[in-house]
């Protein structure tokens, strides 16, 4: 089936459908409202911790703070010099690192003697709180090594919560199939599925989204909350169907009210769903520490000291 969707503003009027048989075209419930594309940004190129090369989107200076999202970092590499060095001990305070590994190894040790091993397709969602200092050691697995870091602040009540880990392995991740569709589901809601990371304050969507060549997808977030996809197969088109397609590599900002549209690309798409409530405080962030003011940071540095 082909089709062709109408809109008025970021408001979808209706469907025109053709298949083998017919043609028809049908009006779509009017207070229906969906996401727009407010912002694509293209992730830039550079290196941390001890020189691991990593493509940053969130927290590069044209896409300093997404509320509640601080950072969002991409490694990708099948050649150990880029990352091997890895990120050695270093602190964290005032927000939460997740990592999702989607091939490779991440080797885990904090100053608490806590110490583990992030498989492919496993996630991290460690909640720093008041203080972590830790050491992350990416390994390749079969000669691949891909994931991505990202960092959700916390807010003022909670920055100084003691810390917690959700470890989650790959066969704990939910996966929805649906025709050309297959959604993994880490956080939040996708459907019917919930993912296994809870208690999180920010009430966070975190899905890893595959669609075939050409499939479309509505997503109905109801939530008025921060949205953002970060492509890293293939293309496809967001919001209303005239925006442009997105490569990998870039992510999307998209308005903060309404149902998403996504519509692969002929090469299929695989992007991050990222969604959390905002915060709306003051930030004040310094390296590894992110609080509301210059105060807390200083005491922070003490602290660590
Ligand atoms: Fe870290």
């Amino acid at each position: 089936m082909r089709s062709i969707t109408f809109f008025s503003g970021n408001t979808r009027l209706g469907k025109f459908c053709i298949d083998h048989t017919r043609v028809w075209f049908y009006i779509e419930d009017m207070t229906c409202e969906y996401r727009d594309v407010q912002k694509i940004y293209k992730a830039l190129e550079t290196t941390d911790g001890a020189g691991v090369r990593i493509l940053r989107s969130v927290g590069s200076p044209g896409l300093s703070y997404v509320d509640p999202f601080l950072l969002l970092d991409e490694f990708i590499s099948d050649d150990p010099n880029d990352y091997i060095a890895g990120f050695p001990p270093h602190p964290h305070r005032g927000f939460e690192t997740v990592t999702y590994m989607i091939n490779g190894l991440m080797r885990h040790e904090d100053s608490e003697g806590n110490r583990g091993q992030l498989g492919s397709g496993g996630i991290q969602w460690m909640t720093a709180g008041r203080g972590v200092i830790h050491s992350e050691m990416p390994l390749q697995e079969a000669g691949l090594m891909h994931g991505f870091q990202l960092w959700v602040n916390l807010p003022a009540a909670d920055k100084m919560m003691a810390p917690r880990y959700q470890n989650i392995d790959s066969t704990d991740i939910p996966v929805v199939k649906s025709a050309g569709c297959e959604v993994k589901v880490i956080a939040g809601r996708f459907n019917e599925t919930a993912g296994p990371v809870s208690g999180i304050v920010t009430d966070p969507l975190y899905l890893d989204v595959k669609l075939n060549p050409g499939v479309d997808l509505e997503f109905p977030y109801t939530e008025n909350h921060t949205l953002l996809a970060y492509v890293f197969e293939g293309q496809g088109r967001f919001g209303n169907t005239e925006s442009k397609e997105i490569e990998r590599g870039n992510i999307v900002v998209f308005s903060d009210k309404g149902s998403l549209l996504v519509k692969a690309s002929n090469q299929g798409i695989r992007f991050l769903l990222l969604g959390a409530k905002p915060l709306n405080e003051p930030i004040f962030r310094s390296g590894p520490f992110v609080m509301n003011t210059r105060e807390e940071i200083e005491k922070a540095y003490m602290d660590f000291r």
